[in-house]
């Protein structure tokens, strides 16, 4: 089973893949945490990574399609992946494609998340986000306080701000979505897959709202 998750950043595709992950039991791939990960360690990808997400421009396609290719060789992968932020682009999305008929196997459903642009900024500039890599959880100081202020709810770890989510970096994003990835959305309703589902507050819809109907399918 084959999960790709959609959307402009913040419409929560974090959210619903970390609850699919759970539910369905398959691994979860966010190509931002992998990049977050090397550019704590200060790899050589790391810092290649930072030079663009720091700016809110996407990494270039030969480097995100070179470290997904080799992540979805793994073991843990072969019963099946939730995809979170990758592809972005519609050659990410044919090299994909490729690499996937090559193992026989095949996308099985894109959730496409929708979120009004206003909401989008309220929540990512309240983001904070678990710093323990292990635990991930992310917060919303309005809609989703942790108990105490700054620390994991779940692990007790400290609670940062990515260093992309500011409002300047935010618009960034959003510019780079509708260029670059938003014409994915056609590419997968051409082929018949794509699956689309708006999140806000304003139709009492929320991520895990969207998991949880998701997760019915596959479970009957
Ligand atoms: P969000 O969806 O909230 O922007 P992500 O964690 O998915 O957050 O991505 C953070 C950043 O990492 C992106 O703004 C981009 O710079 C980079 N990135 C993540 N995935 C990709 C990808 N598939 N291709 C290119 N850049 C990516
Ligand atoms: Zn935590």
């Amino acid at each position: 089973m084959i999960i790709i998750m959609l959307g402009a950043p913040g419409t929560g595709k974090g959210t619903v893949a970390g609850i699919l992950k759970d539910e369905l039991g398959i691994p979860q791939i966010s190509t931002g945490d992998i990049f977050r990960k090397h550019i704590k360690e200060q790899t050589e990808l790391g810092k290649l990574a930072d030079s663009y997400i720091s700016k809110g421009q996407l990494v270039p396609d030969d480097v995100t399609i070179k470290l997904v290719q080799s992540r979805i060789q793994e073991d843990d992968v072969k019963p099946g992946m939730i995809l979170d932020g990758f592809p972005r682009t519609v050659a990410q999305a044919e090299a994909l494609d490729k690499m996937l008929s090559e193992q026989g196997k095949k996308v099985d459903l894109v959730v496409n998340l929708t979120t009004p642009k206003d909401e989008i900024i309220e929540r990512i500039v309240n983001r904070r986000v678990c710093s323990n890599q292990e635990c991930k959880a992310v917060y919303n100081l309005v809609m989703n306080p942790p108990k105490k202020e700054g620390i994991c709810d779940k692990c007790g770890s400290p609670l940062v701000q990515r260093k992309d989510d500011t409002e300047e970096t935010v618009n960034e994003r959003f510019e780079s979505y509708l260029k670059n990835t938003a014409p994915l959305v056609e590419y997968y309703e051409n082929k018949g897959i794509l699956r689309k589902e708006e999140v806000s507050k304003s139709i009492n819809r929320l991520g895990k709202d969207v998991a949880e109907d998701i997760v019915k399918i596959f479970k009957k």
